[in-house]
């Protein structure tokens, strides 16, 4: 039996049923940030430095795809003009300093009802400082709004945008609204303008049998370095949107166990080919062994900051 074909043929997903089972929004202010932080990451520049994220408060993403529980700290409509400046200046002013920024606004950056286009200057400005401005956007939106704004940052721009997966029948499942040629020609059209990519690489998105996750995964991660991406976020899918708990009792959904994240790390840091940066956002969480937890989570972390591969954890307990 084909199991892929199999969970993916009696379950349908458009936008409006990824709508009805989604929960309350968070409350979120227009002139706030609704998170911010600082921490250390394996840069574009091919070393460990401080990076900022602001995380902004917009209007929702006009995308509906499968997993995504970003819309819960969204706002309906567009944000005045000179609130998403007003942000960052507040983010900065409890930030400390740093060369490189990620301005993450749970969609598309250069979506004009995201962002307005009258504050594009005014970000600029006030982010003089910055060597690198890394923005999250979704194929689509990757037109001469996306470039004219790399020239007018003067080369500074780092695109992050969700590959998801290469496997055709499950990017259509997660309701993406691209296929793997939208992607490419994003890719290449970015990279034209001399803007360094990021990919979000999902490992286990639904519909996918848990055996191929792995394979699958690094399939995508070599997919995507092959068309020029200069990092990769690994992302271990998780739950928690409404969707994906009704594909957990429909057809079935976990989230990867750890040591199939440990996999996937295994083999892309030994290939050497581009940054691969794991997101261990509560990774303990799907460890089955107590005793060796922490460390293979610090391990992990370990080979993000340096992009080279450590030696595994060895447990007695779980024999790993
Ligand atoms: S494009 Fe990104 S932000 Fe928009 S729905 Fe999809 S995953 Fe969420
Ligand atoms: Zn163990």
């Amino acid at each position: 039996m084909d199991v892929r074909r199999e969970r993916g043929s009696t379950f349908h997903i458009d936008d409006q049923s990824v709508l009805d089972l989604r929960g309350p929004k968070n409350t979120v202010d227009p002139w706030k940030p609704y998170h911010i932080l600082a921490e250390e990451e394996y840069s574009r520049h091919r070393k460990l430095e401080t990076v900022l994220t602001v995380f902004l408060t917009n209007q929702e993403c006009p995308l509906r795809c499968t997993m995504c529980d970003l819309w819960k700290n969204t706002l309906d409509s567009t944000v005045p003009i000179g609130a998403i400046p007003a942000q960052i200046e507040l983010a900065l002013s409890q930030l400390p300093n740093a060369k490189k920024i990620k301005l993450y606004n749970s969609g598309n950056f250069f979506d004009p009802k995201a962002i307005p286009t009258a504050d594009y200057d005014p970000i600029l400005s006030r982010l003089d400082d910055f060597d690198t401005l890394i923005v999250e956007n979704h194929p689509k939106f990757c037109g001469t709004r996306c470039i004219d704004f790399q020239a007018r940052s003067g080369g500074r721009l780092e695109v992050a945008m969700g590959l998801e997966t290469h496997e055709p029948a499950i990017l259509r499942k997660l309701n993406k609204k691209m296929d793997l040629d939208d992607f490419d020609a994003a890719v290449e059209k970015l990279l034209d303008a001399e803007i360094t990519v990021r990919a979000f690489v999902l490992l286990q998105p639904p519909f996918m049998a848990p055996e191929a996750a792995v394979d699958s995964c690094l399939a995508t991660l070599e997919h995507a370095f092959s068309i020029g991406v200069d990092c990769c976020a690994v992302i271990p899918t998780r739950g928690g949107n409404g969707m994906m708990e009704k594909i957990k009792g429909s057809v079935g959904f976990e989230p990867p166990e750890l040591f199939k994240v440990e996999a996937v790390a295994d083999t892309a840091y030994r290939w050497n080919r581009g940054r691969v940066l794991v997101d261990l956002w509560d990774i303990e969480s799907v460890s089955k062994c107590e005793s060796c937890c922490l460390a293979r989570v610090a391990r992990l972390q370990a080979m993000n900051e340096t992009q080279r591969w450590l030696e595994p954890i060895a447990c007695d307990e779980c024999g790993s």
